[in-house]
């Protein structure tokens, strides 16, 4: 095994992506058999935005043996516990979509069924009443699920928010003190093997090179050895996600910060809102097909809250995914993969998984081409899985200015077509290999979204009405005197986690 071991691996870019894949290698690959380096350039920076993660993200950090307290005050960060959305659907509509279910199955029934039924009683509670997560959230409270305290008040997940150049410098120095060694420089040529066409080094501006037997390609958008060198081509997905701009700023934001990403629908795409201690981020995602940039800049301007820190700027996009994530001696990572955009923050996301799974499926020089395979076959499920289910918020809306009649008319992509269909038909979601998002997170945005299924599940007549409206209110009365129990945000991270100066 071990004459054939790769012997150095190359991370290409120390934005959130390389600086993630370089910790999870450290983690995992024996320093006495392979040497990691990661390159990044300080005159070209990171894109310097993503900074709402979803909760998978605490696996990272327990894998890495990250502190938590210690991380969000590195980093300035706060507590996510889900996504409020506004005037999605409809002008004037809120919805949540929480890190959590809508509490127990009743009976082996999903609640959501329960709550169909006593809706078509006339009961016009939204869903998000049995959402423990808004229940916190909307009072602006937070505390971490205490496993103690049993099924029920114990069942939500969280994530956070971080300031992404504060995130790169904590796992930068995560990586150096475990033996990752850190080029500064700018890459300015690349070589390949004659033969094989496999990467065998890159060169910097001032005449350096780098040699490694594997390459992790965590450059941004330009995917300078997958792409620019490689050629790998890229499918794109601009016909289901027409937005393709972000124009973006940092206010002062206003207190208390809200525990959750706030994403208001606009005109021709949607803004956020993520609250960290010292800021808050903002960004307003468009169509440049049904907007101008001037317009964007000035609509974002208009409705942010408190007083703007920085000049906008305008960062281009395409939604898609690179053909082959894997391509020769070299895997991409992050935005040289393909992008998704942020309406769910899931790029982090698929960094971690992308490199947890390479892990899985780790090489030795020989590359059996079936272990590529696999990987490029479960990457591309799981991003188009991810695809679909951003889409999905589009696609229900009954709004009607340009671009969201083109979104509520578009054809859409098969496997999208069928779970929407199946929903409507009997309020089921049919989940594929590779799902990141369970019923509970289809629900939230059909229903908040006030697409109801024509039916219930029929086996929810077993239980009496009377019976089921007393139980489902009990449900939404815990659910909020547990909440009023617990401490503000706030308050909350002034105990464990207030942030300190960058180190
Ligand atoms: C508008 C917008 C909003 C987003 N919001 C979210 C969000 O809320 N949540 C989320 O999970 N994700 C979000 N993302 C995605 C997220 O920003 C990225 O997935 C994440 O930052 C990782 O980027 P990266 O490391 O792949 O690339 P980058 O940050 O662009 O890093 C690229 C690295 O490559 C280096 N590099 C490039 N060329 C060279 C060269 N020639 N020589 C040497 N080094 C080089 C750069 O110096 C840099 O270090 C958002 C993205 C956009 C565009």
């Amino acid at each position: 095994m071990t004459e054939n071991a790769i012997r150095s691996v190359l991370v290409v870019g120390g934005g959130t992506s390389g600086w993630i894949s370089a910790a999870v290698l450290a983690r995992f690959l024996d320093p006495a058999t392979t040497r990691i380096t990661l390159v990044e350039s300080d005159e070209i920076g990171i894109v310097g935005v993503g900074e709402a993660t979803v909760p998978i993200i605490r696996n990272l950090n327990g894998l890495l043996g990250i502190d938590e307290n210690d991380f969000v005050a590195a980093t300035h960060g706060s507590f996510k516990l889900g996504i409020e959305f506004r005037d999605w659907g409809r002008i004037g509509n809120v919805h949540f979509h929480g890190f959590g279910d809508f509490g127990e199955d009743i009976e082996g029934i999903a609640p959501h069924h329960h709550w169909l039924k006593l809706r078509r009683q006339g009961d016009d509670r939204p869903i998000e009443d049995y959402s423990l997560t808004y229940a916190l959230g909307r009072r602006g409270r937070f505390t971490p699920p205490d496993p103690e305290s049993g099924r029920g008040e114990s069942d939500y997940r969280y994530a956070y928010h971080f300031d992404a150049a504060l995130y790169a410098r904590y796992l930068r120095r995560h990586c150096e003190a475990r033996g990752v060694t850190r080029v500064e420089g700018r890459i300015s040529d690349v070589a390949q093997h004659g033969e094989s066409g496999d990467i065998a080094s890159v060169t910097l501006a001032d005449g350096r090179a780098l040699e490694a037997d594997f390459f992790i390609d965590c450059s941004g958008f330009r995917g300078l050895l997958i792409e620019e060198t490689l050629k790998t081509g890229y499918d794109s997905w601009a016909q289901w996600l027409p937005c393709d701009r972000a124009v973006v700023t940092a206010s002062s934001g206003e207190a208390p910060s809200p525990p959750f990403t706030t994403s208001t629908a606009l005109e021709a795409g949607w803004q956020w809102r993520i609250p960290l201690q010292h800021r808050e981020g903002n960004g307003y995602v468009y169509a440049s097909r049904f907007t101008s940039d001037e317009r964007a800049r000035e609509l974002m301007l208009a409705t942010l809250k408190g007083e703007p820190m920085q000049e906008p700027r305008v960062l281009r996009f395409e939604g898609g995914r690179r053909k082959l994530a894997w391509n020769r001696n070299c895997v991409a990572v992050g935005l040289a993969s393909g992008f998704l955009e942020p309406l769910e923050s899931t790029s982090i996301q698929l960094i971690q998984t992308a490199i947890a799974r390479l892990i899985d499926h780790f090489p030795d020089r020989r590359r059996d081409p079936a272990i590529i395979a696999e990987y490029n076959r479960l990457c591309a499920n799981e991003v188009e899985r991810v695809r679909d289910f951003i889409i999905l918020h589009y696609c229900l809306t009954h709004r009607t200015e340009p671009m969201w009649d083109y979104v509520r008319n578009m054809d859409l992509p098969d496997t999208l077509a069928h779970k929407i269909e199946l929903w409507k038909a009997m309020g089921r979601v049919p989940l594929m290999t590779e799902e990141s998002y369970q019923e509970p997170s289809w629900a939230a945005i059909f229903l908040g979204n006030g697409c109801l299924p024509g039916r219930y599940d029929p086996l929810v007549d077993r239980i009496d009405t009377a019976r089921l409206a007393r139980g489902m209110a009990a449900r939404r009365e815990a659910y909020a005197a547990w909440a009023e129990r617990m401490p503000t945000q706030a308050a909350y991270i002034a105990r464990h986690c207030a942030m300190k100066a960058p180190a």
